[in-house]
């Protein structure tokens, strides 16, 4: 019953009122079985971008291959502890704690503790590969030194990482041996759910998400709704997500295992595989060759108004093209990859870009503030910026005017069918289906977790 209270302390608070109508929900999570733990390293989110995943938090260790289900049990651990070593520091030395200053090296954080460059080369020359780890110590580190009864360094202790310590001995021989401890990590899933109000983005905070999740929620569905101008009040979604410990201890969430977006009553859901990707339901993949929408949604969603939809309608029919309506200087990236065929600068368009994608596509974007980030005749990836946000050429404010040509035929980006991505592998259809229906229990519980928060 542990997990049930850690679960609840996981809710943002105001979700714990109605804890008792929850606990239906999670006592199906709880017989659910869930996918390992597995982690890379954390992104800088000052360069969030549409598009992209981002996999939020830490070090490296190797992907677990989704196993098929044992056990009721919600909560998943993986061992990857290289050399078990106590954790506890041997209570016969007498130990200095010391924290890394600008300008440190091994040598001068010795010299400052009192030991002699003897000391120094010995124990950076240790035995084991990971005695190099020393070698680059980051300002604010921390190291932890042992000294025995005969003021010898016998032992030091350096974790590098949330996860990963090196701990070099002083063995019997007087030589010293370097090895890696690797702390289990574990991981607990939990749901956040929420409804829009004013905005996406305060939607996801208020729900207990941070911002990488948000971000990369809107990503897994980027294909699929344009979050700069197709969201809308009352609609919600749903987040099956993993959160991290290490010795009962939070470090921080891991994936997004499975997420629900409705929008404007249409249901989208999305399923995380063990090949990373996201696929729906029925295995097909949520990427498309093309983006929603050229345009990060968070630079829109400040100006998101609760009327605004019909508007924007309107006006696509009227010239052809949708406006995003953002700052000065907004980063826009090519929907699809393809070939730029127009960059440049003229009257009407202001400085514009032309792109050439496959299948008799042509996306055109207009209006930005300076020359264009790309050449005429230069290949161009999905999601690479082509250029910033401005108001040359006939335009009245700042936006990005963006069309969709589908072989000659000005089509609404916002609706046309997109192609697909390669779906789900043959041979991982069965594993997938039988993971797909596990987290659709999930999805639903979530849902009429929410739905009962709704009632009056
Ligand atoms: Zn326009």
């Amino acid at each position: 019953m542990k997990s049930i209270q850690n679960f609840y302390l996981q809710l943002p608070k105001q979700h714990k009122v109605i804890i008792s109508s929850f606990s239906i929900v999670m006592l199906i999570l709880l017989l659910i079985p869930s996918e390992k733990a597995t982690a890379s390293r954390q992104t800088n989110d000052s360069s969030l971008q549409v598009g992209k995943r981002y996999d939020l938090i830490l070090p490296t260790y190797q992907e677990t291959t989704l196993s098929s289900p044992k056990k009721s049990e919600q909560q998943t651990s993986q061992q990857t502890t290289e050399i078990q070593l106590a954790s506890t520091f041997d209570e016969s030395l007498t130990w200095d704690k010391t924290k890394v200053r600008n300008g440190d090296s091994l040598a001068k954080i010795f010299k400052r503790l009192g030991y002699s460059a003897r000391t120094t080369h010995d124990v950076s020359s240790a035995q084991g590969k990971y005695s190099k780890l020393l070698k680059k110590l980051d300002v604010g580190d921390i190291l932890r030194i042992g000294k025995n009864s005969a003021g010898k360094l016998a032992a030091l202790s350096y974790p590098f990482s949330k996860t990963e310590t090196l701990h070099v001995t002083l063995l019997d021989n007087g030589k010293y041996q370097s090895n890696k401890e690797t702390k289990t990590v574990e991981t607990r899933e939990s749901i956040a759910h929420g409804v829009i109000k004013s905005n996406f983005w305060n939607a996801g905070i208020e729900s207990g998400l941070n911002d990488g999740q948000i971000i990369n929620l809107a990503n897994i569905f980027g294909w699929d709704i344009d979050f700069a101008l197709d969201i809308r009040e009352g609609d919600s979604f749903h987040v099956v997500f993993e959160n991290r410990y290490i010795n009962g201890d939070y470090i921080g969430t891991g994936k997004i295992l499975a997420a629900e977006f409705i929008n404007k009553d249409d249901p989208f859901q999305a399923i995380r595989f063990s090949d990373g990707e996201y696929y729906s339901p029925d295995g097909r993949s949520m990427r498309k060759a093309f983006l929603r929408a050229p345009v990060n949604f968070k630079y829109i969603s400040s100006s998101f108004k609760r009327k605004r939809f019909h508007p924007v309608q309107k006006r696509w029919k009227a010239h052809n093209g949708i406006d995003y309506a953002a700052k000065r200087g907004t980063p826009v990236v090519a929907a699809g990859n393809g070939k730029v065929t127009h960059s440049g600068y003229n009257k009407n368009n202001g400085n514009y870009v032309f792109i050439q994608h496959g299948n008799g596509i042509v996306t055109k974007y207009l209006h930005f503030y300076k020359r264009p980030s790309v050449k005429k005749g230069q290949r161009v990836k999905q999601d690479q910026v082509i250029g910033y946000v401005g108001s040359t050429g006939l335009a009245s404010g700042p936006h990005l005017h963006y069309e969709f040509v589908l072989n000659g035929v000005h089509r609404n980006p916002r609706t046309v069918k997109l192609p697909d991505a390669k779906p789900i592998n043959k041979k991982y259809k069965d594993e997938f289906a039988l993971l797909a229906s596990q987290r659709l229990i999930e999805l639903s519980g979530s849902r009429q977790a929410l739905l009962a928060m709704q009632a009056p």
